[in-house]
């Protein structure tokens, strides 16, 4: 005789947690106490029998406990044995598509919340594995994940490691471009503010040289003047020098002369002392 197989329980969260009466013996041979946070496995591996198993009562799915079931089954544990290593003996601990990892990810976000410093492990599908999901795992106590890489899948791993460094690369490329921009800024802001020094000198020339016309013309115009006056403008005579100082003062302001000695030129010593 032969009874059909009871339907799976579609709702872990109902069943209580195992008898742990024996995992004193367990602890003793320096393992960590297994948890099984989820049921079945929607894969058909040729060679495995989980799958076979689970649809032989006809729901077969995959089916989860929610996390804060989880973690409470884990915190007694703690409680009761002092322990904060766990391995969880789920065929397939990440589930199958979102729900699988929203719920992964609730276990991660139930123990950071209660401070739970636990170190654990899963067995899981290289095909369900991504980077950015198993970094949040991490954060919260994840140390070890076993794969069985033989599926073939390992193919979805290193089209992420490749897409990473294509990533990776992409960034390193546009920081070189960046950086070019920036030496072509600098190169150019460079060059703008030697072409407005070169505009500011030619400015200061020219209206020193027309100031040194307006000087000369206005000497010549005194020199005619005190001429008429007769007054007496040889070179010892007072007039006579401040005609000539006031030329040399021409000269100076002249860009196209040479400059002539002056008491203005010691001006810098002042600042040294
Ligand atoms: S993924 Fe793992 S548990 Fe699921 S059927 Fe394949 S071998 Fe079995």
């Amino acid at each position: 005789m032969t009874n059909p197989a009871r339907p799976n329980a579609s709702d872990l969260d109902c069943l209580p947690f195992p008898a742990r009466d024996t995992l004193p013996l367990v602890l003793t041979a320096g393992n960590a106490p297994l948890i099984y946070s989820s049921r079945g496995c929607n894969c058909r591996c040729e060679f495995c029998s989980v799958h076979k198993f689970y649809r032989s009562s006809g729901n077969g799915q995959w089916r989860g406990r929610s996390p804060k079931n989880v973690v409470d089954e884990m915190e007694e544990i703690a409680n009761q044995f002092g322990i904060e290593e766990f391995a969880f003996a789920d065929e397939q601990f990440m589930g199958h598509g979102r729900t699988g990892v929203d719920r992964a990810l609730g276990i991660a976000e139930e123990l950071l919340k209660r401070r739970l410093a636990f170190h654990w492990y899963v067995e899981t599908r290289s095909s369900d594995v991504s980077l950015p999901v198993f970094a949040k795992l991490r954060k919260s106590g994840l140390r070890a994940v076993f794969m069985g890489l033989e599926s073939g899948y390992i193919a979805g791993l290193m089209r992420e490691g490749l897409e990473l460094r294509e990533r990776a690369e992409h960034a390193r490329q546009q920081e070189i471009e960046l950086g070019k921009k920036r030496q072509e800024v600098a190169d150019l802001g460079r060059q703008i503010e030697l072409e407005e020094k070169k505009v500011r000198d030619l400015d200061l020339w020219v209206n020193n040289w027309v100031r040194a016309q307006q000087i000369r013309e206005f000497t010549l115009t005194l020199e005619n003047l005190w001429k008429k006056q007769a007054v007496d403008l040889s070179a010892d005579a007072p007039k006579g020098q401040q005609i000539i100082w006031m030329r040399q003062q021409a000269d100076r302001l002249d860009p196209i002369l040479p400059s002539p000695p002056s008491i203005l030129d010691r001006k810098a010593e002042l600042s040294r002392w």
